[in-house]
């Protein structure tokens, strides 16, 4: 998306303020590969990403590490109630590749209950990795329900629902380059007219 787009829906009022700026999502990702670098030296390490919110944060992150490393991805949908978590998730695509003995990464855009990424968790520990990490860009941790340990942390952030760089409102706002706030009550009317645009 050019600047001018993501512009304009600022100015149309679907976007609220920049919380995360592009330049502040390069630092952050930078600093968060040398600390995986660092840390995974001489292990099997595989950075599995889940579709399609994380596959933005996977690709500008696996540059920045410094290692021989090999990636995979997971599609699930999960059942919410009035767009809540509920932790009761169907995996859609399974990995390629077996994780059994490896030393497992995964990447997600955003950490909020915590109630998807430990049903995630539970699956993949079943699969007998050597290790099991997170590494989240966001995490709402006032939100959380699950007693989840993350090892890597982009950002935290507060209440509000927010797109951009992988996230997205209905399918929409994944590719603009900062993450912003989105101005839920305007946007639900607004949605439609950007399906041409
Ligand atoms: P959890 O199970 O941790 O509550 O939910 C995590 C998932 O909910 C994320 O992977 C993401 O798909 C979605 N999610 C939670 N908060 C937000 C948000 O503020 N914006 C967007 N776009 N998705 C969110």
């Amino acid at each position: 998306m050019n600047r001018n787009t993501e512009k304009g829906l600022l100015r149309s009022n679907i976007l609220g303020k920049e919380l995360f700026s592009r330049e502040d999502i390069e630092k952050r990702v930078y600093e968060l590969g040398g600390k995986i670098t660092a840390d995974y030296r001489n292990k099997d390490l595989i950075l599995i990403s889940v579709l399609k919110g994380g596959v933005i944060f996977l690709s500008d992150l696996m540059k920045q590490i410094d290692l021989p490393l090999s990636i995979d991805f997971m599609s699930i949908s999960t059942y919410g109630i009035d767009d809540a978590s509920t932790g009761v998730v169907k995996i859609t695509k399974d990995l390629d590749q077996p994780i059994e003995g490896k030393d497992v990464l995964i990447v997600e855009d955003i950490i909020d209950t915590g109630l998807t990424i430990s049903y995630l968790l539970r699956n993949l520990k079943s699969r007998l990795p050597r290790s099991i990490e997170l590494c989240t860009l966001l995490d709402r941790d006032i939100r959380r329900i699950s007693d989840i340990f993350v090892k890597y942390i982009g950002f935290k952030i507060g209440e509000k629902y927010i797109v951009g760089y992988g996230l997205d409102y209905k399918q929409k706002f994944r590719n603009l380059r900062s993450i912003y706030e989105l101005k839920l009550d305007t946007v639900k009317k607004d949605i439609e007219s950007l399906k041409s645009s």
